[in-house]
């Protein structure tokens, strides 16, 4: 049963029919002005298409990328040094992802003064701290839309108009809630927003930057300085050959979407709920991390009390069931989550978090038997002698 849907979804079998297609046949290069690249230069500019009307955006304005930490870098540095001269001040919050967060703390290096907004218990930013954090030499706010570990969803419209009152360019990674929840890139004031396509049930090695009119809005020519070079691929944003089948398949991945999003938040919300009230009604010691309503439809983020997410993991794991403490990107690293640092959790709440993200293609049957099984394993933990729950309370053994 697969639960970490936030990591990566599995390819919908549609999008793998319209990838295997194009692998077959679209082989040329976008570039190319013979028949087979004109071909393949069709299906990129088609597929620009079907992703900006997901996010109401102008194709033009749609630059396709590797990844979402490739659009983040982008965005972030690109602006950076481009915008020096007009001010050195980068705002962004304490709960970004690493493709954000340690991008900031590598220009944080180089000269730049960062901020980190503060969060509430629920990962949700002040938009007074917000407001009164940016001056004469802000020149990029960048807030997640929705965090990937606690699954908050940030007031991203109230935020775009605030950018748009001090004119400052506002960046949103959106690579959790692209094609979950709706985004208006324009009603929301968003000048660069990031996604990318295997959160989507489409292929890995593909995503998007949006760029704004290249910066219209804020009356810079341009907002974007490329930070790598080569051929003039994506406008010279992001050279290198497109990887058309990828592109493709996001794009049917983003089509489905778009049909299905509506009905599809909806009944994740209600498996949601369902997880959520069962586990704080049925497992003493257990809480939500996150906002119980603002929230994506298909995350559920859990602490419990005296018993270390890692050993849940591993119990869960051994009933067929993948999830995750939170981000995949640190799952590695044995430090605590800092956004649930940042909520206000403690080290040792936060080493008890569990994430469990769900997906198209989970199904009302596999929640009830995760929801029989988990309060088992849950017991089961600790009631072990403190030696194997190395987390046992009282006894704070650190192996
Ligand atoms: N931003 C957020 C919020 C994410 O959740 C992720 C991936 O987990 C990324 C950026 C990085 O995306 P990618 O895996 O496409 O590089």
């Amino acid at each position: 049963m697969y639960l970490d849907n936030a990591a990566s979804t599995p390819m919908d079998l549609r999008v793998i029919e319209v990838i295997t297609n194009h692998f077959k046949n679209t082989y040329g290069n976008a570039s190319s002005l013979h028949s087979m690249g004109q071909v393949a230069l069709q299906v990129m500019e088609e597929s620009r298409q079907h992703v900006a009307d997901l996010i109401n955006a102008n194709k033009e304005d749609i630059y396709f990328t590797s990844s979402g930490t490739e659009s983040d870098n982008i965005a972030i540095t690109g602006v950076a040094n481009k915008c020096r001269e007009k001010g050195n001040h980068i705002i962004t919050t304490s709960i970004e992802h690493h493709a954000i967060k340690n991008t900031c703390l590598e220009l944080g290096k180089q000269g730049f003064d960062i901020t980190f907004l503060s969060v509430d218990k629920y990962g949700l930013i002040s938009l007074d701290e917000l407001e009164k954090s940016i001056t004469d030499k802000t020149i990029l706010i960048s807030v997640m839309f929705a965090n990937n570990e606690i699954g908050t969803v940030q007031p991203i419209k109230k935020i775009g108009e605030i950018a748009k009152k001090y004119d400052v360019i506002f960046h949103t990674d959106a690579v959790q809630g692209f094609g979950k929840i709706p985004i208006g890139v324009k009603s929301m004031n968003i000048d660069l927003l990031s996604a990318s396509s295997h959160k989507l049930y489409g292929p890995k090695g593909v995503g998007l930057l949006y760029i704004r009119n290249n910066g219209e809005r804020v009356g810079w020519s341009k907002i974007i300085q490329p930070i790598m070079y080569g051929g003039s691929h994506e406008r010279k944003i992001r050279p290198s050959t497109e990887n058309v089948p990828g592109i493709a398949g996001f794009a049917k991945a983003v089509e489905i979407a778009k049909e299905e999003m509506h009905d599809e938040a909806k009944r994740l919300t209600i498996l949601r709920d369902r997880i959520i009230k069962s586990v704080l009604e049925n497992i003493e010691g257990s809480y939500l991390n996150g906002h119980p309503t603002k929230r994506l439809p298909n995350n559920v983020n859990l602490g419990f009390n005296c018993v270390e997410g890692e050993t849940i993991l591993v119990s869960l794991n051994m009933e067929d069931i993948g999830a995750s403490t939170g981000s995949a990107c640190t799952s590695a690293s044995l430090s605590p989550s800092h956004v649930l640092l940042a909520i206000g959790r403690t080290p040792e709440e936060a080493n008890s978090s569990l994430r469990v993200t769900l997906g198209r293609f989970t199904t009302v049957e596999e929640i009830d038997y995760f929801l029989k099984i988990l309060p088992e394993v849950i017991e089961q933990i600790r009631s072990m002698p403190p030696l194997d729950n190395w987390f046992c309370c009282g006894n704070r053994i650190r192996i």
